[in-house]
């Protein structure tokens, strides 16, 4: 595999973008990338774009210079989207569509053809940042770097648990251990960390779940009041939907939110048996073999209806 800077010339301007509501992932991806490419390409202009990162990137070397508004930005060489297709990049669009050269680096098995000029997809990489990583070289990498793609494994892995853990992660953590970080603080911060209201939410949410299809499906639903009632918004919500997967006798769990009027935003996960990734494909959206998300429209009942029908099938070995 071509490392990055064989594909971007000296003095280029280059734009980094991630995805809507960037997770630890997407964070650490762009943000190492960008320190990465301001450390080997010092005559080069990079500029990274990130839909306003949650506080607890803070510790984050270099966050706040993190763009979310592209309304004069035009004229990149070159435009990299990190953790996602074009299609969720948000304020990055206009950017990527101008740009006279596009990279797309990813890891999600529902962008596996990639949608730039250049595009690095490995659907077996743990994380964006496990990837981005290996298109570095050593000699340009320092602490703040190691920490922020670190970050981005811990994130996607669930702390080295999920099957997408391979030699390879645990490879790449390693020698990022190397560079010394408080790691143990890192992990603790960002990802365990939750404020009080928080916690509340997940215990209501955890309260209100339903099992269906004899126990092997779960779903819980956070409605718009609700979120207002705890004054929380959807970053706050992160990890209902891991709680709910680890119910014994579970192979699917689903969280939905309300975004509007008869739309929820869903995080599916599934413990093996359903590949949740094709059930988001069908319905817009996309993700993961194991965790994926979509939008939907219509009443609870019809998404839960709709999402059903095809766990259902799959479960049943009619479909894949
Ligand atoms: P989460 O449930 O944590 O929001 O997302 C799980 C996985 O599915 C993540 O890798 C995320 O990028 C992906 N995902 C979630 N929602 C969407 C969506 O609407 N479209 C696409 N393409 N991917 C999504
Ligand atoms: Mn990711």
């Amino acid at each position: 595999m071509k490392k990055i800077l064989e594909e971007i010339e000296r003095t280029d301007r280059i734009a980094i973008a991630g995805h809507e509501r960037p997770d630890g992932d997407c964070v650490g991806s762009c943000m190492g990338l960008y320190r990465y490419l301001k450390n080997a390409l010092p005559e080069a202009s990079v500029d990274v774009y990130l839909e306003k990162p949650a506080p607890v990137f803070a510790c984050i070397e270099g966050i706040e210079d993190a763009k979310t508004d592209s309304s004069d930005a035009k004229g990149y060489d070159i435009c990299i989207i990190i953790d996602t297709a074009a299609d969720r990049i948000g304020v990055a669009k206009e950017i990527f569509e101008t740009a006279k050269k596009t990279i797309n680096i990813d890891h999600h098995i529902s962008n596996a053809k990639g949608c730039g000029m250049v595009n690095y997809i490995d659907p077996l990489s743990s994380s964006a940042s496990e990837l981005v990583y290996e298109l570095m070289e050593e000699r340009y990498v320092d602490v703040d770097i190691a920490k922020a793609i670190y970050m981005g494994i811990v994130h996607d892995t669930g702390v080295f648990q999920y099957s997408n853990t391979t030699p390879r992660t645990l490879t790449a953590a390693a020698k990022l251990l190397g560079y010394g970080f408080d790691f143990s603080r890192l992990i603790d911060e960002t990802f365990y960390e939750k404020s009080y209201l928080q916690v509340q939410i997940l215990g209501r949410a955890l309260l209100e779940s339903i099992r269906f299809m004899d126990g092997r499906c779960v779903v819980s639903m956070v409605n718009r009041k609700t979120m207002d009632f705890y004054q929380v918004g959807p970053k706050d919500l992160d990890g209902i939907v891991n709680q709910l997967r680890i119910i014994k006798g579970v192979e699917c769990a689903i969280f939905l939110y309300e975004t509007g009027p008869q739309e929820y935003k869903v995080s599916m996960r599934s413990n093996g048996k359903v590949n949740v990734a094709s059930v988001a494909v069908y319905f817009g959206g996309g993700g993961h073999v194991r965790a994926a998300g979509c939008t939907m429209h219509g009443t609870y009942y019809d998404c839960i209806n709709n999402l059903s029908g095809h766990i259902e099938r799959q479960l049943n070995g009619e479909e894949e």
